[in-house]
């Protein structure tokens, strides 16, 4: 594990550190998306193009000393060290992939911690960032659900991780000026984004705002275990790519993997997916598939998943992408990968039905940043690990198939 050296920009954003007062006194403006920070600037008596400025500053160049911000006049810069500064997030510790995966832990006091990973890929970057610290949804296959619950994020919490990773890589990887180092973000880390509704949508128009990140609706990605109104809001307040846990084909097996699914089950669910279409920058939603040996891997559930997404299953059709992750096991969670050959004839169902499937390549295995192994350090309020260390999942007996393949019978948890 290698430990991070505060660059200039996370130095600067230290709590506490700008001049002119108490922290707690003063606002922070990683909680405005450009409206808010208009409504702040106009309550200074301030324009909207000085709000315009004032965002520029803070998510374009990473800046958080107001002295800095050459632009703006000296009185608004006075008034702003009074009663405002750019907070972030203290960083506990960073660790760096082999892979070239970095992922930080962020301090969110009270004990809680929270983590964000950036993945580096040939043409791209994206950062994983986190929503909760820990998760009321309680997955069974997911560290932080294993974790409990503490509390929302706010959406500087939220921005704070983009905010950091976006200027502090940029230093690091010595980028040109006008080059980015995240130009794709996913909602994908602690947390279920869409419990967190409020904080989330003006992080999200940050992102999107060509004053901020200008990031497109496709490369800004909310993934959601099926919090089907807050889908429905969503598709009409904030409409960005859409990624459905779904890691079940039917509702007896989803209610054990994903709890909420005794509130919104699948014919729910996926008639939310086919009305979030209409509005969704992409024309198909990605279903995510955590492959669990014994549990959910069988041909026969491939096929069930291809009924139900196709809509032969009473349900409405979902034009979609599959992505099957391999699954990272931790102790708590009594469950195992699926392995390779089961992995890919689940695949080879999928796509000879017409189904656009990948395999999920694991990245940042050897720091526990992959997938479901996000877990942060969370004060539960919710007792989840007692929950969560119930007896193994039972499977339904399903039948055998003329291959001779046990779909039954094997330890899943
Ligand atoms: S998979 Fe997502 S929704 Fe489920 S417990 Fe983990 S963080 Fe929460």
């Amino acid at each position: 594990m290698a430990e991070l050296q505060p660059s200039p920009v996370s130095a600067a954003a230290a709590p506490g550190s700008a001049d002119g007062g108490p922290a707690a006194a003063r606002v922070n403006l990683l909680d405005f998306d450009l409206e808010g920070l208009t409504a702040f600037c106009e309550q200074l008596g301030e324009k909207r193009f000085r709000a315009v400025q004032l965002f520029r500053w803070i998510h374009q160049k990473g800046a958080a000393d107001f002295a800095q911000m050459s632009d703006l006049a000296r009185s608004l810069r006075d008034k702003l060290a009074h009663r405002a500064e750019v907070r972030g997030l203290a960083i506990l510790s960073e660790q760096a992939s082999t892979d070239g995966t970095i992922k930080w832990l962020f301090d969110v006091g009270n004990g809680d911690a929270v983590e964000a990973v950036f993945i580096p890929e040939a043409d791209r970057g994206t950062l994983c960032v986190s929503s909760q610290a820990g998760c009321a949804v309680g997955c069974r296959f997911c560290s932080t659900g294993h974790q409990g619950f503490s509390r929302n994020l706010s959406t500087g919490e939220i921005l704070a991780q983009l905010w950091f990773a976006e200027h502090h890589l940029r230093q690091r990887l010595k980028l040109a000026p006008g080059e980015r180092a995240i130009d794709n973000v996913v909602m994908m880390g602690m947390g279920e984004p869409l419990q967190n509704y409020c904080a989330l949508v003006p992080a999200l128009r940050v992102m999107l705002d060509d004053h901020g990140y200008g990031l497109s609706r496709r490369r800004v990605t909310v993934s959601t275990s099926g919090v089907v109104p807050m889908m429905d809001r969503l598709r009409v307040d904030c409409p960005v790519a859409l990624a459905v846990s779904l890691h079940a084909p039917e509702d007896g097996l989803r209610d054990q993997l994903v709890p909420l699914n005794r509130k919104y089950p699948l014919a729910e669910l996926m008639a939310a997916c086919e009305r979030y279409l209409e509005a969704a920058p992409r024309d198909f939603i990605t279903f995510e598939y955590c492959m669990l040996d014994g549990a959910n891997d069988a041909p026969e559930q491939a096929r069930q998943l291809v009924r139900l997404v196709t809509g032969r299953a009473g349900t409405p059709a979902v034009p979609c992408k599959l992505n099957l992750i391999p699954f990272n096991p931790f102790p708590a969670s009594g469950l195992l990968r699926s392995p390779k050959e089961r992995v890919d004839a689940f695949a080879q169902v999928l796509i000879e039905s017409g189904i656009v499937t990948t395999v999920r390549r694991t990245r940042g295995d050897d720091i526990a940043a992959a997938c479901g192994q996000l877990a942060g350090e969370v004060q539960d309020r919710t007792r989840a690990s007692e929950r969560l260390t119930r007896p193994a999942i039972r499977i339904a007996p399903a039948p055998v198939t003329p291959e001779g393949d046990r779909l039954h019978g094997r330890r899943a948890g």
